[in-house]
């Protein structure tokens, strides 16, 4: 009996990658194992052991039935996607090996590769939201996110209601209702911890109020920001959120090298984004999933040895005489709100922290001037130790109120450490501190 493939003359088989073990055994194979190898198969390139970088803007197909069978998949008329390739703004090899993976380390159902950070927020609140909706977010946001959602979304007639971080159940559900009060409630979208306050937002409590105030079919998705802790010290999708969103460009890139966005989750939102994803080009290069697919590979060394080395300098700062306090997720106080968040939803404080020293801005600069090892320089989560002043760089244009309410104070050092020696760092930042 012929195959529908062969009836149709669409031999898709062989051109399809070999599916990747993804057990031995009863043995489920961890992510890092799976990082090395999953989604490649060297047959289709002729053998190589690593993927080529695809630099194409087109794929060919076997035949015309092939094509009219991929464009069915790409444009919904068949479901589950396209079964081949079809064009570079849609998807390439690369990107499709480096989605796999993404998707791997949150047992997602799938994930979609960015240009940006920017350009997957920007690209799923596009997807959801429609003019006279309203977004219910928690606050602090990353600054561009906040700038989309209020005032770009703003001129196009989309509302927003936040809520603090640490935020209890019944500040949510207030939330939530002050929200369907301005609109449709068409997209929560979270982020933690909160930059740089380092607040986290209990995952569960959002999903439990989103269920409790919403019918099935009215329920708008929850989105979290993943970029500080995820894939490695926080996993939302467990505790209730359907996608988990993440500049690439931080700790999955980690090499301070490239820019790039991603979204892991739920399939069926996944296809939707996805399909809006396609129609304006928000999908990221070849070059760069192939960058990425190496920083896939040391992910989990990387963001080990950066929470060890975080755990060891904060240890050191927190009792130096010049110091005032520090904003580090290993440092929550035994019973409070937070820790009990923390218990539920991390496995790790992270390498990125708010150091308070004692003194204004005058302290603050000559801390960051003294360095040697660490760069002066915003971002985080690279291989190097990165210090900044948020109320003078990142945060300069909040307004004094915000900053305050925000403890964005002159004397904030925002840190992120990277994977060099604990103790140089030590004996970086202890000489640095004389300088004060
Ligand atoms: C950097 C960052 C972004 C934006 O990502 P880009 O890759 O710079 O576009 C969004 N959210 C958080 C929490 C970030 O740190």
């Amino acid at each position: 009996m012929p195959t529908e493939d062969e009836i149709s003359g669409v031999p898709t088989q062989h051109r399809r990658p070999r599916p990747s073990p993804t057990q031995i055994g009863n043995r489920k194979l961890t992510a890092q194992s799976l990082m090395l190898g999953y989604g490649f198969d060297p047959e289709l390139s002729e053998g190589s052991l690593k993927p080529p970088i695809f630099l194409t803007s087109t794929f060919v197909f076997e035949n015309a039935a092939a094509g009219k069978r991929f464009f069915e998949g790409v444009t919904g008329k068949r479901p589950g996607g396209a079964e081949g390739l079809i064009y570079s703004r849609f998807n390439g090899p690369n990107q499709e090996i480096l989605e796999d993976r993404l998707a791997l380390w949150e047992d997602a159902d799938d994930a979609l590769a960015f240009s940006s950070g920017m350009s997957a927020i920007a690209t799923l609140l596009m997807t959801f939201v429609r003019p006279g909706d309203c977004v219910v977010h928690s606050g602090p946001l990353y600054a561009a996110t906040e700038t989309l959602i209020a005032k770009i979304l703003g001129q196009f007639g989309v509302h927003w209601v936040d809520f603090p971080s640490g935020a209890t159940r019944e500040e949510i559900d207030a939330a939530i209702a002050k929200g369907r009060e301005k609109g449709r409630v068409s997209l929560i979208y979270l982020e933690s911890p909160a930059n740089p306050t380092n607040m986290l937002v209990d995952v569960e409590a959002v999903s439990a109020a989103r269920d409790a105030a919403f019918g099935a079919d009215e329920k708008p998705p929850i989105a979290i920001d993943n970029t500080f802790l995820g894939p490695l010290w926080a996993k939302p999708l467990a505790q209730g959120a359907d996608l988990s969103v993440y500049s690439l460009t931080k700790y999955v890139g980690g090499h301070s090298d490239l820019v790039a966005g991603g979204i892991v989750g739920e399939k069926g939102l996944i296809n939707q984004i996805r399909s809006f994803r396609n129609t304006i080009g928000t999908i990221c290069d070849p070059n760069t999933a192939w960058m990425l697919l190496r920083s896939l590979e040391t992910l989990e060394l990387r963001m080990t040895r950066a929470g060890e080395n975080a755990a060891k300098v904060c240890d050191f700062l927190r009792s130096h005489p010049k110091v005032e306090k520090i904003g580090y997720l290993g440092f929550l106080e035994e019973g409070s709100r937070q820790a009990d968040i923390y218990k539920r939803h991390c496995t790790g404080a992270g390498s990125t922290f708010s150091l308070y020293l004692k003194g204004g801005e005058a302290e603050a600069f000559r801390f960051l001037d003294a360095l040697q090892i660490a760069n002066l320089a915003v971002s985080l989560g690279g291989t190097e130790t990165l210090a900044s002043a948020p109320a003078a760089m990142t945060h300069l244009s909040v307004p004094d109120e915000r900053k305050k309410q925000l403890d964005i104070t002159p004397n904030l050092v925002r840190i992120s450490i990277g994977v060099e020696d604990a103790d140089d760092l030590i004996a970086d930042f202890a000489n640095a501190l004389t300088a004060v």
